[in-house]
């Protein structure tokens, strides 16, 4: 090769790394102090609910939320792995689940506190978009529509992390806008979702708890004014929970706006990053002409959790932490790398953080634009290899069982459809009706029978 053809090759190459970007995104740590070591394994944490706790060991158990351990090898391994990113996305959710009567605003405050500082001391120079989680308030999931004493405590602890406007909104709502890392033409909307979640019953009769719609709307038309691009983070995701059929967050209306708000500003929308579910799954958004205009990445929580949600088989998960990688000229989201810790094998011999999957190996897609990954959902859909190994990272690699039909219907219509109607229509088509409240289990079974014996 010619001299100036390496320096040709040596240019661009620095010319792509230039462009690429990295953030980490945690979320759903689930800190349980009450979690210790003992001969009796219903009581090793105070979240397991009597549940025992059967393998109980130094970072944790599925039926638990994390000990301090696994919240430390969690932040300290993002650390090792990749120790400067260009920012943090941290989607809340940072107390046990205990009864209200076991926390109060005081130990939800310290909590949120506690992990606030070992980020921060972590990462003492990167630039961290923090969202609450319906476990981010006492009593839980009742996450006020103004002012409260948690948002203005939370809103000091984070003062480094946002600017003087966004202590105001945050102080008011929970919810904040910046420029993304203080760049002309990028921005990030950090959503307090808690506010449209259907077991908050102070928001449960509003039209626009808080004008978060009104506000929203309002940025992200001046986001297109401006041409800036946009990603939107939160905690509470619309949509479906894919483990158990016909459970959506929302409620109905507050759903269909948010659907509505970004199928209205989708190209300015270059991403959107949720927790919650503690799974790892992800939510397609459509045009009315059926193009793909939108993903809404879902990060597994580093909690390992086992749910306690009616309906739900051995919903626990292994530990997750995520690295997205990104166009930092566009913002679209080229990869998705998932790191995870083995719990079984960590508690065991030791804990280990390693890489599960990448997005564009794994599925075979070119990038993580919306069309790409509506490309991994057909194939997910129609190809049981790929459906396996989209189930199987689903819970972080914990359980490794057969998704069969029923899964595959509830799995697939939960990725392509948040719409609640539509969401209906898709499993009818998959010849799965959805079915709400305590028939589900029985139903469904019955139903993949039947679907069996065809
Ligand atoms: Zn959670
Ligand atoms: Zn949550």
């Amino acid at each position: 090769m010619s001299t100036v053809r390496l320096l040709l090759s040596c240019l661009l190459f620095k010319l792509v790394i230039a462009l690429s970007g990295n953030f980490w995104h945690i979320t759903d740590l689930h800190w349980d102090p009450s979690y210790k070591l003992t001969d009796n394994p219903e009581l090793v944490c105070a979240s397991s609910g009597r549940r025992p706790a059967a393998n109980a060991g130094k970072f944790g158990d599925y039926a638990c939320d994390s000990p301090w351990l696994l919240i430390n090898s969690s932040v300290y391994a993002m650390k090792e792995i990749l120790p400067d990113p260009d920012f943090i996305v941290w989607t809340g959710d940072d107390t046990p689940h205990v009864p209200n009567e076991d926390l109060g605003e005081e130990k939800v405050v310290n909590i949120i506190s506690n992990l606030t500082h070992i980020i921060n001391q972590v990462f003492p120079n990167t630039k961290v978009y923090s969202a609450l989680g319906n476990h981010d308030y006492h009593p839980k999931s009742q996450l006020p529509a103004g002012p409260n004493y948690i948002y203005e405590r939370t809103a000091e602890m984070w003062q480094d992390w946002l600017d003087p406007e966004s202590q105001k909104t945050f102080k008011k709502g929970g919810f904040y806008t910046e420029k993304l890392l203080n760049r002309a033409g990028f921005r990030m909307l950090v959503l307090n979702t808690n506010l449209y979640y259907d077991q908050n019953k102070l928001t449960r009769n509003t039209i626009d708890p808080a004008g978060q719609f009104i506000w929203m709307d309002r940025v992200l038309t001046q986001a297109a004014i401006d041409k800036e691009k946009v990603y939107i983070i939160g905690h509470v995701p619309p949509g479906f929970f894919e483990k158990k059929r016909g459970k959506p967050w929302f409620m109905p209306e507050f759903n269909s706006l948010y659907l509505h708000l970004i199928q209205k500003h989708h190209s300015v929308i270059l991403g959107q990053f949720f927790g919650h579910h503690h799974t790892d799954s992800f939510r397609m958004f459509y045009s009315s002409e059926g193009s793909p205009i939108g993903t809404m990445f879902l990060s597994p929580g580093v909690t390992p959790w086992k749910t306690t949600l009616p309906g739900v088989v051995d919903g626990a998960n292994n530990p997750g932490i995520r690295l997205f990688e990104y166009d930092t000229q566009t913002l679209l989201v080229k990869d998705v790398v998932t790191y995870y810790m083995n719990l079984t094998y960590a508690n065991a011999v030791q804990g280990l953080w390693e890489k599960e999957y990448r997005l564009t190996e794994s599925f075979r897609v070119a990038d993580a634009s919306p069309a790409s990954m509506h490309q991994a959902l057909q194939r997910i859909a129609t190809d049981r290899c790929y459906l396996q190994k989209y189930y199987e990272f689903n819970s972080v690699s914990y359980d490794l069982s057969e998704c069969d039909r029923g899964c595959r219907a509830d799995h697939v219509c939960a990725a392509r459809e948040v719409d609640f109607d539509r969401y209906e229509r898709c499993l009818e088509r998959e010849g799965a009706a959805a079915v709400y409240g305590g028939m589900l289990p029985l139903l469904s079974v019955a139903a993949s029978l039947l679907l069996a014996n065809r």
